[in-house]
This record gives C-alpha cells, structure tokens and sequence, in this order.
C-alpha cells in the first residue's frame, strides 16, 4: 500500500495514480519472488528431502530461494516438512506468527497436508491448514526434492502474480 500523503503527491505528479501503483506492485512481487528467504527448521523425515533439496545436486538457491534463515524474523517463506503433533503445534504457529509480512507457507508432506499416515493418532494435527494459512501443498511420503523444487518455483510464479489462492502440487504435474 501506498503511504496516502505519497499517493496524493504522486497523484500532482502523474495524474494517474494506478498505473504507478501497478507497476510498482509488480517490481515488488518480481524481487520477493526472485529472492525468497525459507525458515530454517524441520519437524520430522521430510526435513531430510528438504535438506536435500538444498544441497549440491538439486542446489535450490537456482532459484533464488537457498538461503535458509535461523530467525523466523528474518525469513518471508515457512516450509513446514513433517508431522505437527498437539504440542508442537502452537510452536509452529508462534514461529509462523514471527515471520514479518508478506509471508509465504509451503506445506510439504503428507504429514502436514492431513495428517498423513499418523492421521489417526490422537495426537496428531490433521493438518498445517487447521491453524495457519497455506500457499502450497506438495504432497508425498515424503516428496522428493525434485517435488519440493517444483513447489518453490509454483510458490514464486503465485507471488510474481500476487495471487494467494492455495493450490496442490500433483504427483503427475511433478514427473513432467
Ligand atoms: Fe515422514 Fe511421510 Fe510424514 Fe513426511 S509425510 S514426515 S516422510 S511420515
């Protein structure tokens, strides 16, 4: 949003306020996609892909978004890889909560979509969705790093767009 005071000035400068609006939304949306900082943590087995993701092979700082915050202050992407029992789960949303704005959410894994094979479990959160929003669900137990590559690059496309509709990787979206 633009500042009001900003707005009216612009508004003497150039008459038409919402082409400059625009414009800038979308050199902002291009550098947030193109530049995305994940939070650095992992829940359970699917933080092993997500790791690996990272490392040489699939080396996900191709696209811009390798480098792993400690902080969730300082990051604007949670992945969240593995399974949220009860008593993590407040600890996930506080750490979402730290995160600054505009802030984006990979889901990633069975576990965090449903539940996942734990699903049953007394304990287990049927899903990352009941307590914090998310932007992209990539499925799997456990996806490969190949699948959460290709959840990435889907996220940066929405952020390029400035959309916030969620939408789900499908398994054969992933072997094209
Ligand atoms: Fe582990 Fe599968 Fe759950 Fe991922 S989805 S955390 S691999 S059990």
């Amino acid at each position: 949003d633009v500042d009001p005071r900003m707005n009216s000035k612009l508004r003497e400068m150039f008459g038409s306020i919402p082409i400059v609006t625009t414009t800038f939304d979308k050199v902002m949306n291009w550098a947030r996609a193109s530049s995305m900082f994940p939070f650095q943590f992992g829940i359970a087995c699917c933080s092993i892909e997500m790791m690996h993701a990272v490392a040489i092979k699939h080396d996900m700082d191709r696209f811009g978004a390798g480098v792993y915050r400690n902080s969730p202050r300082q990051a604007d992407l949670m992945i969240v890889p593995g399974t949220i029992n009860a008593k993590l789960a407040p600890r996930v949303k506080r750490l979402y909560d730290q995160i600054p704005e505009p802030k984006f959410v990979v889901s990633m894994g069975s576990c965090t979509i449903s539940g996942g094979p734990f699903q049953e479990g007394y304990n287990v959160v049927k899903g990352l969705e009941t307590f914090a929003p998310v932007d992209i669900h990539v499925p799997g137990c456990p996806p490969r790093p190949e699948a959460l590559l290709y959840g990435v690059m889907k996220m940066q496309e929405k952020v390029k767009r400035g959309e916030s509709s969620p939408v789900t990787v499908k398994p054969y979206e992933i072997r094209e």
